[in-house]
């Protein structure tokens, strides 16, 4: 049997496009290595969102291309969003790659088949991803996606349904429903249902635990969205709605589609139906022109909102999107790092307090791996859990009770083991 190599970066859709890769390439009769040496298919899964990713892409091409020079017949692949549809421009840049393919598709030259076979993760996780929507149609202005993942194209209910359910008799407990843009789900659909509707179908679903789907968009999500994550008991009370920048002008040269005061509306209307919420944001610092004043009012929309979790990025141009047509990259790259520098500290500074609650707490958490001897799960509200235990709990429900906080995870021991 061939063996094959997958390395994979980016984001939660490359990482379950990588997992359903992983199973196609074992239907193909090829076996997992992690040893590159080892194998005669090594598939890059590329992310070129921020240059800082792009240069980690660049890199592992040029080891392979090396590698390739010794062993001839090793068969490159590369997909990911650094493969955009000027497949000669790759071709020339890239000649040691023997193959490109788009992100989400499957590599027909293995098959030749024209209808290639849907793939479900191998051995899935736990927790499994479940993409529902491809692409995204929003452009804002900072932002490669939709260049490299074209528009949005939703899968139907019944087709996410059936996955859902052979997933659940495969031993998963909790799905994590993908999109760039999940709460657009369903508008290009016959009908037009939307992720409320999703949700509602899935709740009802015997053997499914819990329920979990990102990344929102703030201006699609809908009052509809918000009951039925409040009314929905299987439906994770977590939601992750990127505001990108505190500031009117900035979110307008962004292109966003919403300004602060729509955004802190919507963070009330959501903590007043589901109290519990835990919410988490994206932003950017260094955007084109973004001032210290407008960088400061980011800060305190963070200070005055408590995100749970906060993922800031320093503006990256990249090449094709409008940003970098219109605006000069004019925040010195130490200025960046100033400015991110801030939010980390601040956000850790939340984190904490907000994560000491739990001290001393029981919480309910569903047990996805064990690393390093430790077993890690997440509460419902998303919190990462550690605990140390001889048993076995992969994928069990299992109570512990917190004995120490950090910003980033809890830790604890096991109060009452509730298999499930
Ligand atoms: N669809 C989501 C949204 O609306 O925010 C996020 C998807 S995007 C691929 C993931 C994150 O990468 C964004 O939230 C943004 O903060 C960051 N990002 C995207 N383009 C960027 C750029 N050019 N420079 C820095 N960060 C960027
Ligand atoms: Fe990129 Fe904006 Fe689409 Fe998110 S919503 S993927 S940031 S274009």
């Amino acid at each position: 049997m061939p063996y094959y190599h997958t390395w994979t970066i980016g984001c939660q859709m490359n990482k379950a496009e990588s997992e359903r890769l992983d199973s196609f390439l074992k239907q193909q009769n090829y076996q997992s290595t992690a040893v590159v040496e080892e194998a005669s298919l090594v598939v890059l899964n590329s992310c070129v969102v921020r240059q800082s990713a792009e240069n980690r892409v660049i890199s592992k091409l040029n080891a392979l291309r090396s590698l390739k020079r010794s062993r001839p017949n090793l068969t490159l692949a590369l997909t990911g969003c650094l493969v955009n549809s000027d497949l000669q421009a790759l071709r020339n840049k890239f000649p040691y790659v023997d193959y490109f393919f788009k992100p989400g598709e499957t590599p027909q030259w293995l098959t030749g088949a024209a209808q290639l076979p849907k793939v479900l993760p191998y051995k899935p996780s736990p927790s499994t991803f479940v993409p529902i929507i491809q692409g995204c149609n929003n452009f804002c202005s900072y932002c490669i996606v939709p260049h490299r993942r074209g528009r949005e194209k939703s899968r139907a209910i019944a087709e996410v349904l059936s996955e859902v359910k052979e997933l659940v008799r495969r031993g998963v407990k909790e799905v994590i429903l993908l999109g760039q843009n999940v709460d657009s789900y369903g508008h290009d659909l016959v009908g037009k249902p939307d992720l409320a509707d999703l949700l509602g179908e899935l709740n009802a679903m015997s053997g499914i635990a819990r329920i979990r789907f990102l990344t929102s968009h703030p201006k699609d999500m809908s009052s509809k969205l918000i009951e039925a994550i409040a009314n929905l008991g299987k439906v994770c009370k977590q939601i992750s709605l990127p505001v990108q920048s505190g500031d009117n002008d900035i979110l307008e040269a962004m292109r966003r589609g919403y300004t602060v005061e729509y955004y802190h509306q919507l963070v009330l209307e959501i903590r007043s139906r589901i109290p519990a919420v835990a919410l988490s944001t994206d932003v950017i610092v260094g955007f084109p022109g973004e001032s210290e004043t407008q960088f400061q009012r980011t800060a305190n929309l963070l200070r005055e909102l408590k995100f749970d979790t906060v993922h800031v990025a320093a503006y990256s141009p990249r090449t094709g999107t409008l940003a970098t047509r219109e605006f000069k990259d004019n925040i010195p790259s130490d200025e960046k790092k100033k400015r991110l520098h801030i939010i980390e500290q601040l956000q850790e500074k939340i984190a904490t307090q907000i994560n000491a609650e739990f001290l001393g707490k029981v919480v309910l958490i569903l047990v996805e791996e064990i690393k390093k001897g430790k077993w890690q799960g997440r509460t419902q509200d998303g919190k990462l859990v550690f605990f140390g235990d001889n048993g076995d709990y992969l994928g069990q429900l299992v109570e512990i009770k917190i004995t120490k906080t950090s910003p980033w995870a809890l830790q604890g021991k096991v109060e009452l083991n509730t298999i499930n």
